[in-house]
């Protein structure tokens, strides 16, 4: 079977898709969608994966890409939340080209309590982590260049979390699984013991109608949307939250380490992460209650800036050159969302799944417990020890490579999420423009359908 995953690719699996069945139909190609789809296409599952957008277009695109145990949960208690974040941690750094280790130094201030708090919190995070061989937390005193007294250096990972979506997407795609962008999923009916799924094409404006045994949704912010469309209970204490990311070029930080600060206006723990041409700041964590509102305003930049500018007062404004944002689902009560747990929800009704919340960090946990419903389903075993695991990783960088493997269909599926130039490069992607709308055979005026 080729390699090949285009354009063209895409257009042939949907002229022949009409009234097909799938045992498995997956709504929703951000991270949670695409590693059950390359963890069940890994087993042989017949599965289809279809995203209303490009892969990796809402939430996945739009995290703090760290790949972590997440330290702050340990002041809630949720030990066995950062155990099992760790154990992920550990494994994508170990298993995959994609996450790497990242120096973070956080900032102990001047009080003897905090000081002796965060060293517990650190000894703590390094248990939890096991044997993995990263270097353990140290403490540092002196002042630090932006005048903080004393910190402690600790290793944790970080991604490109766009890559990583696209990586298990063409993962499962190798495996047998059809994975197509730009495929809405409008209807859901049960029919006949199995699921009728009505799906639109918004490149040709066509829509296909497929039977699939199972559906899983994975539809993120909009997957109480999902359950809508699907005639199911939605589920309660759905809330949503927007963290926003300004930009930064490299040289306004300076330093390879990332770095841990409390905010001083509200005490919040926000990062100054450095990666490749960029810096970026972040974050914030607002309820909102439109899934489509990945608005960024002046008021939580001023936020982010005055927060940190105390420190390092060389963040200003006048100095973005991007921002982006994500919306978080929270499955809890609870008026301040920086305390609900950010751990996934798996609920099933007649063999409709709905895989809901948790981080990128633990997107395989969620797919091998929702591969194990698969299995109970079907009645089939399934390996799913230590699964997923990514089979693809880039040659190189080349643009013809990432067109003919990665299935972009437009030139922003490039710009914002193969390569997302629109934050890693300094001049957003515009130097290569012209060249991605050369090579993909767009011209400006009609950049969606290509040749
Ligand atoms: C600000 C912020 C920072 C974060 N930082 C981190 C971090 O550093 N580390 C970490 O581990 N986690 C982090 N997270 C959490 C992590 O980003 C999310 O948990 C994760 O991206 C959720 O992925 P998802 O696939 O469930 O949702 P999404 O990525 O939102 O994917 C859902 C997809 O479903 C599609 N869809 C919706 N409806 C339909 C339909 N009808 N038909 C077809 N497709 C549909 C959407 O277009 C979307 O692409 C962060 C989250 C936020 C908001």
């Amino acid at each position: 079977m080729s390699d090949e995953f285009s354009r063209d690719t895409r257009k042939n699996i949907i002229n022949s898709i009409e009234g097909k069945t799938y045992e498995v139909t997956i709504i929703g190609g951000g991270i949670t969608g695409a590693g059950i789809a390359n963890i069940l296409a890994e087993n042989g599952v017949s599965t289809l994966l279809v995203e209303k957008n490009d892969f990796s277009s809402g939430t996945s695109s739009g995290s703090s890409k760290l790949i972590h145990g997440g330290l702050r949960y340990l002041q809630n208690g949720r030990f066995l939340e950062v155990f099992r974040l760790l154990k992920e941690r550990n494994y994508l750094i170990g298993h995959t080209d994609i996450v790497r280790p990242i120096e973070f130094h956080i900032f102990t201030g001047k009080k003897m309590w905090n000081r002796i708090e965060l060293g517990i919190g650190m000894s703590l995070y390094n248990l939890l982590s096991g044997k993995f061989p990263l270097p353990r937390h140290v403490r540092n005193t002196g002042t630090y260049p932006g005048g903080i007294d004393g910190y402690y250096s600790y290793m944790d990972g970080i991604t490109v979390d766009s890559e990583l979506v696209i990586y298990n997407i063409v993962s499962a795609q190798r495996h047998g699984a059809s994975c197509l962008n730009y495929m809405e999923a409008k209807a859901i009916k049960k029919y006949n013991g199995a699921y009728s799924i009505t799906i639109y094409d918004s490149i040709s404006g066509t829509h296909k109608t497929i039977n699939s045994r199972i559906v899983i949704n994975a539809a993120g912010p909009w997957g109480n949307g999902v359950l809508e469309i699907a005639g199911m209970p939605t589920e309660q204490n759905f809330r949503l939250s927007k963290g926003i990311h300004i930009v930064f070029p490299f040289s306004v930080w300076g330093r390879k380490n990332a770095a841990v600060i409390k905010s001083l206006i509200d005490g919040r723990q926000l990062f100054i992460i450095p990666s490749g041409e960029v810096a970026y700041i972040g974050t914030t964590d607002k309820f909102i209650d439109n899934p489509d509102d990945f608005s960024i305003n002046r008021e939580d930049i001023r936020y982010l800036i005055e927060s940190i500018s105390p420190f390092f007062p060389e963040f200003k404004e006048d100095k973005i050159i991007a921002a982006f944002s994500g919306i978080r689902v929270l499955l809890g009560a609870g008026n301040d969302p920086g305390k609900i747990s950010r751990d996934f929800k798996i609920s099933v009704i007649d063999n409709f799944i709905s895989v809901l919340g948790g981080k990128i960090t633990d997107y395989r946990v969620g797919a091998r417990k929702t591969a194990k419903i698969v299995s109970g389903i079907l009645n089939k075993p399934l390996k799913i020890k230590n699964m997923p695991y990514i089979d693809y990783s880039r040659k190189s960088q080349s643009l013809e490579e990432i067109i003919k493997y990665e299935c972009p269909v437009k030139p922003e599926d490039i710009i914002r999420r193969r390569l997302a130039l629109s934050i890693y490069s300094p001049d957003l992607g515009k130097s290569m423009e012209e060249r991605i709308y050369t090579l993909m055979e767009v011209s400006h005026e009609d950049p969606h359908t290509g040749k």
